[in-house]
Order: C-alpha cells, then sequence, then structure tokens
C-alpha cells in the first residue's frame, strides 16, 4: 500500500469534478486488525480515494466509523462477513466529505442507523463545493434517506460490543462537523480528516476548516487518550498515541512560522516561497494545497 502516493493523490489531483465520479473496477477492500473484534478496512485502488473504516465486530452487532462508497458497500459488507461480522448496525460519519460519508446513500435506505455531528448533517442536507485548490469538487445534498438519524452537539456515548464508545467533537478543525470516535475499552480513536497519516492534511477552510482548530482538536484528543491509544488516521496507515503528538508539533511549528510571516504582511505567495515546510516536505509531499488552505484560514 503506498499511502504516500495517495495521499499525494488525493492532495494535488483530487478527482474528476464531482463526488462520485471515480473508477471503482479496481477497488479492494484491505483489512487490519486492531485487537479483539476490531477491524481497520482500507479501500485501495488506483485511482480510489476510500477514508478508512474503523469497525467494531461483536455480540451486540457490528458498529462502523465511516463509510466510502455506495459501490465499495459490497465489498466492504463481505469483509464484515469475513471476520465474523453480520449485518451493519450503526455507522458514524466522522465528517461530511464524500469519501467518508458517500456510502450512506446505500446503508440509509438499507435501515443502517446513520450518526454525525450536527453541522456534517446539515452539510449532508445541502450541495457543497469542496475547494482543494487545484480544482473544485461538487458533492450534491444528499437524498433524505442518506442523512443521519442520530445527531449530537458536544459529546455523546454508546455502549456496545463492551464497550463505551465516545464521539467527542472540539470545534472546527478539518471542516466544522468532525467528531473523532474514541472507543474506551479497545484504546482505539478514529479521528477522520482531522488527522491524515498520508501526507499533510487538508483544511477545507471554505467550508470553516482552520489550521487552528486541527491544532486544539487534536491536543484535545491527546489529553483524551492514554499513551498507548492506537490512533487510526482518515487516509494513511494506523498510528498511535505518538504519532499524533509529533503531527501537533509539525503543525504548530508550521502555524507558528505561517503566523509570523502574516503579521509582516507576507502574501500567500511569499508565504509559499519561503519554504516553511521544508524539513517535512520529503516525507508529506508537496505542501502546496495545505500551505494555501491554512494561510486562508488565517488570514482576517
Ligand atoms: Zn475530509
Amino acid at each position: 500500500m503506498d499511502f504516500r502516493k495517495l495521499g499525494i493523490f488525493c492532495a494535488i489531483l483530487g478527482m474528476a469534478g464531482t463526488a462520485g465520479a471515480q473508477d471503482f473496477s479496481n477497488a479492494r477492500i484491505e483489512t487490519q486488525p486492531l485487537g479483539e473484534g476490531m477491524h481497520v478496512l482500507f479501500g485501495l485502488g488506483e485511482g480510489v480515494i476510500a477514508g478508512n473504516i474503523l469497525v467494531s465486530i461483536g455480540a451486540d452487532g457490528v458498529f462502523m466509523v465511516d463509510d466510502q462508497m455506495p459501490e465499495l458497500i459490497p465489498k466492504i459488507r463481505r469483509a464484515i462477513a469475513d471476520l465474523g461480522g453480520d449485518d451493519i448496525d450503526f455507522t458514524v460519519n466522522t465528517h461530511w466529505h464524500f469519501d467518508h460519508a458517500d456510502g450512506n446513500k446505500t446503508l440509509g435506505p438499507d435501515g443502517v442507523r446513520l450518526i454525525a455531528h450536527d453541522a456534517s448533517r446539515r452539510m449532508l442536507m445541502q450541495d457543497n463545493v469542496i475547494n482543494l485548490v487545484s480544482q473544485e469538487v461538487q458533492q450534491p445534498r444528499f437524498d433524505s434517506a442518506a442523512w443521519p438519524v442520530i445527531t449530537y452537539g458536544g459529546e455523546m456515548s454508546f455502549h456496545f460490543n463492551g464497550e463505551q464508545i465516545d464521539l467527542m467533537h472540539f470545534g472546527p478543525a478539518h471542516t466544522m462537523g468532525d467528531s473523532a470516535v474514541i472507543f474506551r475499552g479497545s484504546n482505539i480513536v478514529h479521528l477522520g480528516d482531522v488527522f491524515n497519516n498520508s501526507g499533510y492534511p487538508f483544511i477545507d477552510a471554505d467550508s470553516g476548516g482552520t489550521l487552528a482548530g486541527v491544532i486544539e482538536f487534536c491536543s484535545a484528543v491527546i489529553k483524551e487518550i492514554p499513551r498507548t491509544a492506537i490512533v487510526v488516521p482518515g487516509h494513511g496507515p494506523v498510528s498511535n498515541y505518538q504519532g499524533l503528538v509529533d503531527y501537533v508539533a509539525m503543525l504548530s511549528e508550521i502555524r507558528d512560522r505561517m503566523s509570523a510571516l502574516i503579521s509582516s504582511g507576507a502574501t500567500l505567495e511569499q508565504v509559499a516561497a519561503a519554504q516553511i515546510t521544508a524539513e517535512w516536505d520529503e516525507a508529506k509531499g508537496d505542501p502546496g494545497q495545505f500551505l494555501n488552505r491554512s494561510y486562508t484560514s488565517m488570514v482576517p
């Protein structure tokens, strides 16, 4: 799995202008066990952009976090069956972006209980444009059957498969409707795209996302989880507590450098030319989109 390539693909090429226009003919689901009944499902394949799924399979049923694409749902269901699961009972959308929530279009009509932050539900009920800088992706309003039926504002708990599952929102970050989903017993958190582990994060600045918010959100999650926690990012390989701490340190340093430049009157072009991400570019890839969206979120 070349996550780095995938991240760059997501960040630079994006997709063909409309959410749902991907080619899934070569798509496959790969699974990674994370402990008793817990698995990550990666949607992989050339040109496939699909957020990481975390699934809990146990005596109470199947609880899923994010649902990728309708075209992948049959493969996701097969993977869950191979892991010993039955029908999907609950699905959380970490946020409203198509690569994490489009599967609602199949799961909702099938009767799966869909859950999201209040703001993510609102976004799914309207037409949206996701500005990737390289292009704008249209994400049209979902049909009502694909809207979350359970929402929350600050936090909410489930008690399922022998553990407490906390959904927590810490303000605007990647979008305005992000959830951290913390499986307290399994010691695993899914952070959606607030934590990107396949390159620099995408910040949906045109829809209220901010770099400062991403840093604050991740910092709040770090306070919630033990040092032994497993951290599932929206994209890229599974990480851990230290990986999240390092991510916050990197983003904070870049934020400080950018803030100093903005205070001295720097334009976006000057910020982009200042090489403030140089020491991370080899690992994270092209910083262009990240700098553009971060700058946009920081200038008044
Ligand atoms: Zn996203």
